[in-house]
């Protein structure tokens, strides 16, 4: 027997009505010999253009209003919730059973649906958005009361980003659902020095402290509070996670500092069980005893790895560099040298350049745009909330939301080693900046070279060019997401930091594009008919078909844009040479974090390079001597150094 599913209709079973649902179950399942004509006695009712349909959809505004609240919950429906709210305020004996009972009902139901893999989670943060909505309402009224207003709660759960590191897209999710699963979540916001992050668990007796961190020197920072806190004899476990952390760089480097468990959380989905796990006290003891072992092992292996890594001498590697042809290469000459300010660049331009797979990652969507829609399970999700963020795109766009800010930079340079001279004018007399950059220096496989992004760039006595950029597209956002949280609105304020980051990305890729075709030259313009780059004089398309897009996502072209902090320049503190030769600060607004930080964090920077020989690679791990010598040409303290090549070292400081 088989059956046939159109995915693209599917909708929460449970959610289909329940005569519908009984009558094509008993045809389905063959499980009465009217079944047939009984389902045909109702197909009547879901004929024609829907206005039936859509009458049943409200069916729902009938029913006893504790079950509309669940309802309401369930779907993420916030148009009648105040109203609801109030009425279900009125028919109990104090406001505070209305969040015990409905509200609490209400998102058992969601957080059991999310953790079934039967919700998503923007569906979860909708629920959310209802929830927080609700519980506005009754605030004024359970504070009348002079009640207490502290209901059981699962335990309380300081959450914050570390010192800084600015980014809380991720940070905002994982309290949205650990307050939907009632948990007591103290957000204390970004770039939270270690004193106050401690100062708040102990004010507000919080059960766990979630860390979060997106960029690499935040992973130091986390190693520095978790000793922090065992020096001052503290036992709160602690949840780590963001972007750059692991499971191996919390056994390895953090975990070993304190006495108490510390979890590696990879994702939003994990934080309830995890949180449920060091809060309960029938689960705990298990749940430690296994992370331990678990933990262990991996530190073993870790241990084993660094063992058997095969280091080059610094000289070794060197000599076995990327080998280009220079005295058959003629480097492009740009059509300016020093940069170029782009102030309030239309957004409408950015918005097609956008890469929308990053985008559904970002709400733990995963899967690529446009396949994710036909997904049998998220696409139907993946549908609305698309709908949703084209909706907002509009409106940022309209109504000005954001403004777009970028400078770029070409210079004369050549490559001196493993750095990179930048000079001010094409004498090449007058030094602007020197880039460094690390070298790989395990050993590879026979033929393949020890990469060096100074490899890109021509040695001195044969000119050659390097570019920089730092674009954003974050200037407003904060007063805008502010308006939303107001509202007890995450959802919006979530969307928009995530439509921010995808239009920074975005601006970078047109920026790229047009340094390129325009300003670097070297490229020829697109052309829908010769397809890309491929000598066709007509102009750049205004708007880039799916092809040309599609091009520009795979990094096709010619040339490349490494970003400091990324794995081919691990060093953020690289980022500060950027900002000097283009004054990045003044030029676009963008400022940098004593981590490194952007912000705002809807940022992009990086350098450009032409060879078309560049490629992205990744520097792994390298050993004390390469890091003396980079120590050395930065002018800092070895100490320094480690410290900010932390997550690159391959033996222990
Ligand atoms: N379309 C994607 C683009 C961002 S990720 C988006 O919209 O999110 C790709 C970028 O990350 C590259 O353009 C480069 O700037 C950076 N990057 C990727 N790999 C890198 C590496 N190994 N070293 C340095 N930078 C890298």
């Amino acid at each position: 027997d088989m059956g046939i599913v159109n995915a693209a209709q599917l909708a929460v079973y449970d959610d289909l009505p329940a005569e519908l649902r009984e009558r094509v179950e008993d045809v389905v399942l063959n499980r009465r010999p009217d079944a047939t004509d009984r389902l045909l006695e109702i197909a009547d009712q879901y004929r024609g253009d829907g206005t039936q349909a859509k009458k049943e959809d409200q069916e729902w505004r009938s029913w006893p209003v504790a079950k509309r609240i669940e309802h309401a919950m369930v779907k993420g429906i916030d148009t009648y919730i105040v109203e609801d709210t109030e009425e279900a305020r009125q028919g109990v004996e104090r406001p505070l059973h209305v969040i015990e009972g409905p509200l609490m009902d209400g998102m058992g139901v969601v957080g059991d649906l999310f953790g079934a893999g039967k919700m998503f989670l923007p569906q979860v943060v909708k629920s959310a958005r209802v929830m927080k909505k609700a519980v506005a309402h009754l605030i004024p009224f359970i504070e009348a009361e002079k009640a207490d207003g502290a209901s059981e709660s699962n335990g309380k759960i300081l959450m914050a980003t570390v010192k800084g590191d600015v980014h809380d897209i991720g940070k905002n999710i994982v309290g949205v659902v650990l307050q939907c699963n009632n948990f007591e979540v103290f957000d204390i916001g970004v770039m939270v020095p270690t004193q106050t992050i401690l100062e708040a668990a102990q004010k507000h007796k919080v059960d766990v402290i979630g860390l979060s961190g997106l960029i690499t020197p935040s992973l130091e920072e986390m190693t520095h509070i978790a000793k922090e806190m065992q020096r001052l004899g503290m036992n709160i476990p602690i949840m780590i996670g963001g972007a750059t952390t692991s499971k191996a760089h919390t056994a390895v480097k953090i975990a070993p500092h304190y006495d108490n468990p510390i979890v590696w959380v990879k994702d939003a989905s994990r934080a309830v069980g995890v949180a449920q796990s060091l809060i309960s006290k029938d689960l705990r003891t298990k749940f430690v005893a296994d992370l331990n072992a678990d933990y262990e092992a991996v530190r073993e292996r870790h241990a084993a790895r660094q063992k058997d890594t095969k280091w080059l001498t610094l000289e070794q590697a060197r000599n076995n560099k990327i080998q280009i042809d220079w005295a058959n290469y003629q480097a492009p000459k740009p059509q300016f040298t020093g940069t170029k300010v782009f102030d309030d660049y239309s957004l409408a331009e950015i918005a097609p350049y956008i890469d929308w797979t990053p985008f559904f990652h970002s709400w733990e969507l995963k899967g690529s745009y446009p396949n994710i829609f036909d997904d049998a399970e998220k696409g139907e999700e993946a549908k609305k909330l698309f709908a949703d963020a084209q909706k907002m795109l509009k409106q940022i766009i309209s109504e000005k939301w954001l403004q777009a800010r970028a400078v770029i930079g070409l210079y004369p340079a050549n490559s001196v080693g493993d750095d990179i001279e930048v000079y001010s004018g094409e004498s090449r007399s007058t030094l602007l900046t020197t880039f460094h950059n690390l070298r790989q220096q395990q050993e590879k496989a026979a033929g393949k070279p020890n990469r060096c992004l100074s490899d890109f760039i021509a040695p001195k006595g044969q000119d050659d060019y390097i570019g920089a950029f730092a674009v954003t597209t974050g200037e407003g956002i904060d007063a805008k997401v502010a308006e939303f949280e107001a509202q007890h609105d995450d959802y919006s304020a979530i969307m928009l930091k995530a439509l921010a980051d995808r239009l920074a990305e975005a601006f970078a890729e047109l920026m790229h594009l047009r340094v390129r075709q325009e300003f670097w030259g070297y490229e020829t313009p697109n052309c829908s008919e010769h397809g890309n780059g491929n000598g066709c004089a007509k102009p750049k398309l205004a708007k880039p078909d799916t092809e040309t897009l599609n091009y520009l996502i795979s990094e096709k072209y010619r040339g490349i844009r490494p970003a400091a902090g990324y794995p081919a320049s691990p060093d953020h503190t690289e980022k500060d040479l950027i900002w000097e030769i283009m004054d990045v600060k003044a030029n676009t607004g963008i400022w940098l974090t004593e981590a490194k930080a952007m912000v705002p964090t809807a940022a992009v920077s990086g350098i450009y390079f032409a060879h078309p020989e560049s490629s992205y690679f990744a520097v792994g791990k390298i050993n004390r001597e390469q890091v003396e010598d980079y120590a050395k040409r930065k002018g800092m303290t070895m100490e320094e150094a480690e410290y900010w090549l932390a997550p690159n070292l391959g033996y222990e400081p």
